[in-house]
């Protein structure tokens, strides 16, 4: 257990601080890594008292877990969380030596910190996430929030215009119709080159029959 808890702690490049810890401050530099797990393979805690940087070219280590229906993840708590650099959120199992399990299912959700105040930086914040098999995607609309929440929802099918769950001749008419009416329509743009015209139909024809 790392207590410092009237400090600031730098994490500098090749540094790297895993386990139970209770910070002041902490500032994830370029090169160093805060692996939010435990000593005991699992996911962990970060305590943040005040605020915590990661810094463009510094990395973050969260991890995700499942145990039948229930959920578990690598958790940060502070007053001010500033993102700016990599944050890697990834299967337990990527632990060395990980016993754990994340098995992702359809409406699986996972609260990565509770913080008052969340900032980033767009232009270098980095997140990568765990591959999800077929027909499911990540819903990362609440994560930069104060309360960072990821979630796994259904992935939209592709082709799929009138949202039916098939891609059939009626997607097809669907796209008639918004071409027709000169509207876009994120759905109908299913070769996403921000136009709908007939290149989305042909499109629509190559799903049906590459799936027959
Ligand atoms: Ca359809
Ligand atoms: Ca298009």
């Amino acid at each position: 257990t790392l207590a410092h808890g009237s400090c600031t702690t730098q994490i500098n490049s090749g540094g790297r601080i895993y386990g139970a810890h209770y910070l002041k401050n902490c500032y994830i530099n370029n090169g160093g890594l805060l692996d939010v797990c435990s000593t005991t393979k699992s996911t962990g805690t970060s305590k943040i008292d005040n605020l915590i940087t990661l810094y463009a070219g510094g990395y973050m280590n969260m991890y995700l877990r499942t145990n039948g229906s229930s959920t578990y993840s690598s958790k940060v708590t502070a007053v001010t969380l500033n993102l700016r650099g990599n944050l890697n959120i990834k299967p337990v199992s990527d632990i060395e030596g990980a016993t754990q399990v994340f098995e992702p299912a359809i409406g699986q959700s996972f609260t990565l910190w509770e913080v008052t105040n969340l900032k980033t930086d767009e232009s270098s914040l980095v997140i990568t996430l765990p591959k999800l098999p077929n027909g499911m995607g990540w819903d990362t609309s609440e994560l930069l929030a104060p309360k960072g929440i990821l979630k796994i929802v259904k992935a939209p099918l592709r082709g799929d215009v009138n949202d039916d769950g098939l891609v059939n001749g009626t997607d097809i008419q669907a796209v008639i119709n918004f071409i027709v009416e000169g509207q876009y329509d994120e759905k109908a743009d299913v070769n996403n080159d921000g136009l709908v015209n007939g290149t989305d139909i042909q499109e629509i024809i190559n799903i049906i029959v590459n799936a027959e």
